[in-house]
């Protein structure tokens, strides 16, 4: 039996197709018709005007925080339970990322401790001037709280929508929220064009500057010259295409990564200290990954239990992201909370739940899980 993998980039001939219409057009390049129609269809299927298409969702966060004229001195409140590539674009422009923990409900940032922390930024006489949300796991912030407190305090709003492309708040896209949001198609992302990203936006100018840094930061001039820092963050005409015919299929993908979860929910949900990441009113979740929480002291056995036994079997599983504030290199950063975030991870593991896992293959890991289950009761 072959390795059932977490989340294997899902490809097929009408992919391939894609790559060779863009190969016969002629366009090897970091530009091209494949570029603007990837750009267009974004922004169309995150409720945008603009997209940017890039190398990477790092580098959308990283063009964003330039954008939002974010730099050394400067404090940004992050998410802390996320992939690294959150934090890490605040350290690229030299500011410091204050971290908050989640509330329990989404699993994202806690709006409370968001609006303390606003209010403590103030009081210090060190405004914070940039929020970068993330929509773990491919759920929503609550951002019916988080965007007006956003324009409360000044503060500008980036979401990092880098697992969530598909996925709607109280009907509104995710991609949708804060100046700007970050996607993501690298390979294990629910789309993808083997690494790529983008940046959608509704500010004309925001997408302007971001495509101009993208591309070496070159001035309207015949010679070449430049007043700003560039950047080789462009997106190739043949991933362009490739991403464009990911975003045709994405709706059977998101409903089928969301079956996983139906399916897991029902298969394990029984199981003692077994619970899973819950989807709030309101929250149409990608469960980009499906993710259950084993409370250790009720169910008799770890998280890692499961996930070793399950790894013996060549089923891959993985712990939860651990939270930015536990990261040794962000060990001198600020944290604001955390004991929601640090739980989550302890408890945490992520299933197997790409759009190309089978029937039989999801049935056969969450038998497996009920194995350990079996041994330790
Ligand atoms: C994948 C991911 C990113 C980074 O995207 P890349 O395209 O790999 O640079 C950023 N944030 C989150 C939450 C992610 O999951």
């Amino acid at each position: 039996m072959s390795r059932i993998y977490l989340s294997p980039p899902d490809v097929g001939p009408a992919d391939h197709a894609a790559i060779s219409r863009a190969f016969e057009g002629g366009w090897i390049a970091p530009l091209g018709p494949e570029v603007d129609g990837l750009e267009s269809e974004l922004a169309a299927a995150t409720g945008r005007s603009h997209g940017v298409a890039l190398a990477s969702g790092t580098a959308a966060l990283h063009l964003g925080l330039i954008t939002a004229g974010i730099g050394a001195g400067d404090r940004v409140l992050v998410q802390s339970l996320t992939f690294a590539a959150s934090a890490n674009a605040v350290k690229y422009v030299g500011a410091e990322p204050v971290f908050v923990d989640s509330e329990a409900a989404s699993w994202n940032m806690d709006p409370d401790l968001l609006a303390d922390e606003l209010d403590e930024g103030l009081r210090e006489g060190r405004p914070y001037r940039a929020v970068i949300t993330v929509d773990l796991y491919g759920q929503c912030a609550d951002y019916d709280r988080i965007v007006p407190l956003c324009e409360q305090y000044d503060v500008v709003l980036l979401e990092d929508a880098a697992e969530a492309l598909g996925a709607t708040y109280r009907g509104r896209p995710a991609g949708s929220f804060g100046v700007a949001a970050a996607l993501s198609f690298n390979g294990n992302k629910i789309i993808t064009t083997s690494g790529g990203g983008a940046m959608v936006t509704d500010s004309a100018e925001w997408a302007a500057h971001a495509r101009f840094l993208s591309t070496q930061a070159r001035d309207p001039a015949p010679h070449y010259q430049h007043s700003e820092l560039g950047f080789n963050y462009r997106m190739s005409n043949l991933l362009a295409a490739l991403g464009r015919s990911q975003l045709d299929d994405l709706s059977r993908r998101v409903d089928r990564r969301r079956d996983h979860n139906r399916f897991y929910r029902e298969a394990l949900g029984d199981l003692p200290g077994v619970a899973f990441m819950p989807e709030p009113e309101g929250h149409r979740s990608t469960f980009w990954l499906t993710v259950l929480t084993i409370d250790p002291e009720v169910a008799g056995l770890t998280r890692d239990d499961v996930r070793l036994h399950l790894e013996s079997l060549d089923v891959e599983s993985r712990p939860l992201w651990k939270p930015m504030h536990l990261q040794p290199f962000y060990a001198d950063c600020r944290m604001v909370g955390g004991a929601v975030s640090a739980g989550l991870f302890r408890d945490g593991l992520c299933l197997p739940s790409g759009s190309t896992l089978g029937d039989d293959q999801r049935e056969r890991v969450a038998e497996e899980v009920r194995v350990v289950f079996a041994r330790s009761g």
